[in-house]
């Protein structure tokens, strides 16, 4: 026989006794005040806790509200929104413009505009629109749709500033030169030289003088992925000469009153603060030119971009941030100040139209996890002993054999235990080879894979967290696969996209040691429907610290996952692949007495409403399936009794949520 080595079930890699652990721990290992602050943090119970005021003496416990949304027939993935917290960060954006403004002795206000791309969602941007009326806040646009919801939004609320953005027509112009001439404070962004000639002749044509904004297409570039929405290739706005002949145009049309702002946008999430300082520093020159050749510009906008620090590592790298909202307002408001006063010119209003740092706090997800796959840590020993009993048995079987052997050695060094696994991994490829040719059995195949996952499980044991370059995949390759409830591209396009981090983490049983590590796979048919970085102390790592699915027992109870920081373009972004349509959406405020109530749900879609996007008639699709029931049962295939589940099945999986409940 062979030995047994390293084959207790123990953690994928050495923890602290679960005995020690409390929800402090879990806080840190989760990094929470990295992230989280001032929003969240871990309750002395081991659950999330929400607190939306910014406050931790308010706190929501999130277990608890995933319960009470249980118990009202909303089951995870669930998308909750806490609009107190976009109360909030409304509040710090415009108190740290205010205050950066009132120390300076700065002459200009400012005003914070929100672009309702970030999350288009009806009851968010009417939250937000309440909040704007208090916090002297605007909207933005960049489409004729939004343009529209725009409208709307800002109904009633004629001075509340409508930015239009983007690519326009005549339409769309039209349509923004009546909205000014109805009185309302709508200002169309010049994106491209032609817009501006259609302004002038409609604005003419109906007799209304409206606010103009030109977008400047900077040669500061953004910096990471959305460097390119600057830079003298940009895609959108004007270049210095496009900007001198709008002047010209608009001074020739007697309308260079209404030149009301200079605009520039250099993309989202700009992670360095000396990028945003070169910009400003640009804009505020071209404006001090502008203005010195006559143009009457009042607003300089710096479009948006302030970044959110999804990994909490205070960093200039593409999930952080090395600056707070503090800092970028006092960087802005000093640097347009010290341009403008070397020049001599008036301090503009300082108008920003942050998304992501104003929403992405606001929202968290929630999902279940339906199942876990574990790479065994030790052979199937029975198996293994029925390979090997078999008629010379594989060498590629042997070699593993040898190489599993070999950890019995107590005083193997590390790179000894790299050449064993070096070896393991050499044998293991033969064997598939062999296999694949059809010179090995399956069962010979099946022990040579548990000898492999086996090995490496015993070297990461022996190693720890301290692995060697060479060996540093081997903890992500042995890592459990958890199942999770949810859609990578619905829910949260930008870490498949383009690999944002997000936090994640369990939000329970955070007063026990999670012992197991994994990845997240989602519940689409697409291999890139998984999460596999997670934001570590010491940048991304390739496993989550996740507690065991089963109790000691062998009981499963439901295991939830948040996802936070998710308010800003996910929503927005998601699409319908394999047909897991948009997930339930509630908002979660303060009742009495410290309790948390519910403030509006949006119903996740159904299964007919996915179906009814892709144009499938779910009235047609249930009668050809009843026909081909009813022939099943008359042919006696089926039994009626058998014909009825499949009816019921059909009707209550189409009145159903997409997601599995
Ligand atoms: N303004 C414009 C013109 C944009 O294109 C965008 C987004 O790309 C924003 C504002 C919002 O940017 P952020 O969410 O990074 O603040």
């Amino acid at each position: 026989m062979y030995p047994q080595v390293g084959t207790t079930d123990g953690p994928l890699l050495a923890m602290s006794s679960m005995d020690d652990w409390s929800p402090a721990d879990s806080a840190e290992l989760y990094r929470v005040e990295h992230w989280g602050q001032p929003y969240f943090g871990v309750s002395s119970h081991g659950t999330v806790e929400v607190y939306p005021t910014g406050d931790p003496a308010v706190a929501i416990d999130l277990h608890d509200v995933v319960e009470g949304l249980l118990a009202r027939d909303l089951h995870p993935p669930v998308v909750i929104r806490f609009p107190d917290i976009l109360k909030h960060r409304m509040q710090m954006i415009r108190s740290a413009f205010d205050e950066a403004i009132s120390e300076n002795g700065y002459s200009g206000r400012y005003q914070g505009v929100y672009p309702i791309k970030v999350n288009q969602q009806r009851h968010l941007c009417e939250d937000v629109r309440t909040l704007a009326s208090e916090f002297d806040f605007g909207i933005e646009v960049g489409s004729k749709p939004e343009l529209i919801a725009g409208l709307g939004l800002t109904a009633g609320l004629s001075d509340m500033p409508l930015v239009c953005n983007g690519f326009k027509d005549a339409e769309f112009i039209e349509t923004v030169v009546l909205a000014s001439k109805m009185g309302r404070n709508v200002i169309p962004v010049v994106e491209q030289a032609k817009e501006l000639r259609m302004i002038t002749e409609l604005a003419a044509a109906h007799g209304v003088r409206p606010k103009i904004a030109m977008r400047a297409r900077l040669t500061t570039s953004g910096i990471g992925r959305w460097a390119s929405s600057a830079g003298i290739r940009g895609k959108f706005g004007l270049t210095i000469s496009e900007m001198l002949d709008a002047v010209d145009h608009l001074r020739r049309v007697e309308m260079l009153d209404g030149l009301y702002m200079l605009h520039c946008h250099i993309g989202s999430q700009i992670f360095d603060i000396h990028t945003v300082k070169d910009a400003v520093r640009e804009i505020a020159h071209l404006y001090v030119q502008l203005v010195g050749l006559g143009a009457p510009i009042k607003a300089l906008n710096l479009g948006g971009g302030m970044g959110v620090d999804y990994d909490g590592s205070q960093t200039a790298t593409a999930s952080s941030v090395n600056y707070t909202v503090e800092q970028y307002a006092a960087d802005v408001v000093h640097r347009i100040q010290t341009i403008c006063d070397e020049a001599g010119i008036a301090h503009p209003d300082i108008v920003t139209e942050s998304g992501r740092a104003l929403v992405a706090h606001s929202s968290l997800l929630v999902f279940d996890v339906l199942g876990a796959r574990r790479y065994p840590d030790k052979p199937d020993h029975d198996r293994l002993a029925r390979a090997l009993a078999e008629e010379s048995p594989p060498q590629p079987l042997l070699d593993l054999l040898a190489a599993y052997k070999r950890l019995e050695d107590e005083a193997l060094e590390v790179h000894d235990l790299a050449e064993i696994f070096a070896d393991a991994e050499h044998a293991f490829e033969e064997s598939k080879s062999l296999f694949s040719l059809g010179h090995m059995d399956i069962l010979a195949r099946a022990a040579a894979e548990g000898l492999y996952w086996a090995t490496g499980h015993a070297v990461v044991r022996r190693l720890g967290d301290d692995l060697p370059e060479d060996l540093a995949g081997l903890s992500a390759l042995l890592g459990d696969v958890y199942f999770a409830n949810v859609s990578v591209f619905q829910s949260l396009l930008d870490s498949w996209g383009i690999e944002q981090l997000f936090p994640i983490m369990p939000i329970h049983h955070l007063d026990e040691e999670p012992t197991r590590r994994a990845t997240l796979a989602d519940i689409t048919c697409d291999s890139d429907g998984r999460i596999d970085r997670f934001a570590g102390a010491d940048g991304p790592v390739g496993l989550l610290p996740l507690h065991p699915l089963s109790a000691p027992d062998g009981t499963h109870e439901p295991y939830y996952l948040g996802v936070f920081l998710t308010g800003a373009y996910q929503e927005a972004l998601g699409d319908l692949h394999n047909l897991l349509g948009d997930p339930h959406v509630v908002h979660v405020g303060l009742g009495s007495e410290g309790r948390w109530q519910v403030d509006a749900v949006v119903d996740g879609d159904t299964v007919g409403e996915v179906l009814e996007y892709v144009q499938y008639d779910t009235p047609a699709l249930r009668k050809t399936l009843l026909r081909d029931v009813e022939g099943a049962v008359e042919q006696g295939t089926l039994s009626g009794a058998e014909g009825t589940v499949l009816r019921r099945f059909f009707d209550q999986a189409v009145e159903g949520y997409s997601y599995l409940e």
